[in-house]
């Protein structure tokens, strides 16, 4: 069965979409742990990170580079933070995550936030996105 992540490449499932372009995906995480975190995936549907062909590793962390710079633009932190975990989808994904404290990438305090706020934001990125 396609993941979770495909289904939403393909539209089935709906997404806050940051930036998008023949190969990658950016996408609002659902259940962030600070405001602007952010989901770069491949179109392709992999597992792990390091099993991804050369070409669409290097394209992945090059389109992860652009959606941070984006961010950086759009949500006050100190910094953005990058992990690969995967543990629970099982399709290769960057998070990418506005830090201001090291809580903010530990995974374990989360921000609520509507959907209108959702939205909001992740427009507010893709205007700062150059692709
Ligand atoms: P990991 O696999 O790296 O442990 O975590 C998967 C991440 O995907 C989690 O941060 C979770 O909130 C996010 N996630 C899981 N399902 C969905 C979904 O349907 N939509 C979005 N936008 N994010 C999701």
């Amino acid at each position: 069965m396609a993941s979770i992540f495909t289904q939403i490449i393909q539209g089935n499932i709906p997404c806050y979409k940051v930036a998008e372009n023949d190969d990658f995906l950016a996408f609002l995480d659902i259940n962030p742990n600070a405001k602007g975190h952010t989901l770069c995936i491949p179109k392709i549907e992999v597992d792990k990170l390091f099993d991804l062909d050369q070409e669409t590793y290097h394209g992945l962390m090059e389109f992860s580079r652009k959606v941070a710079k984006a961010l950086e633009k759009t949500v006050p932190c100190k910094r953005i933070g990058m992990s690969v975990i995967g543990l629970e989808v099982p399709h290769v994904h960057v998070h990418l995550i506005p830090l201001n404290h090291m809580e903010d990438i530990r995974f374990i305090q989360k921000t609520e936030m509507s959907a209108q706020q959702l939205e909001g934001l992740a427009q507010a990125i893709a205007s700062h996105f150059e692709g």
